[in-house]
């Protein structure tokens, strides 16, 4: 019988999710339809998701999770793109006009650069996700062929976009705390006699 979340309760499921996502590439590139693996593969184990979404992970992936769940192998839905080699980004530096709006969309901060300076990608951190490409008003990125990855690239993928979150999770609280000390400032003086 096929682990799905229905059949083993919450806590079950969870763990079905933990599995199902430690089979998936972690490029978190969205083309499943979901915004990066962990829900994707939440989706799965709650059965709303079919096994065929990821084109990164292709045929190897779909016959892991159909070992995984019990289930039938079936090709790459071809709603979510096709299966092709691996690639990582590359900048064209005489035309990138530093505008940085290729930064935040990498989910493994393989970008380098500041607004105003050329930007350059670092080839061994780049997952190929493509995410960097549709922000560039200028076209300057494209993907070039990358060698194979090893066996352990999903979990060094998914260890940089967890440091990723980190930092996004550090940067918005440091926002919200430098907010609030504005805001208890602000109420200070209207407080204070004239
Ligand atoms: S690598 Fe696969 S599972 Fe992860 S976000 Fe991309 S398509 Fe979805
Ligand atoms: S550099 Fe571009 S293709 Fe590479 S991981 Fe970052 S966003 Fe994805
Ligand atoms: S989005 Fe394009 S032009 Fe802007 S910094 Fe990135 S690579 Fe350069």
């Amino acid at each position: 019988m096929s682990p799905d979340a229905a059949s083993t309760g919450v806590e079950g499921g969870a763990r079905i999710a933990e599995r199902i996502d430690s089979l998936l590439p972690q490029t978190q590139c969205t083309r499943c339809g979901y915004p990066g693996c962990s829900p994707y593969a939440s989706a799965i184990a709650r059965g709303e998701a079919d096994i065929n979404q990821c084109p990164p992970g292709g045929a190897a992936t779909i016959r892991a999770l159909a070992a995984l769940l019990g289930r039938k192998f079936k090709p790459l839905n071809p709603a979510h793109g096709v299966e092709s080699p691996p690639s990582v980004a590359w900048i064209d530096e005489q035309r990138c006009i530093g505008c940085a709006r290729c930064l935040s969309p990498c989910p493994v901060d393989a970008i380098v650069g500041a607004p105003k300076f050329l930007h350059t990608v670092l080839a061994d951190r780049c997952t190929g996700c493509e995410l960097c490409l549709p922000p560039c008003p200028v076209d300057c990125i494209e993907m070039r062929p990358a060698p194979a990855p090893g066996a352990d690239q999903p979990a060094r993928n998914r260890e940089r976009y967890d440091a990723h979150l980190g930092r996004l999770q550090k940067r918005a609280q440091e926002r919200q705390r430098e907010l609030a000390a504005l805001k208890a400032s602000a109420a200070a003086r209207s407080a204070a006699p004239s």
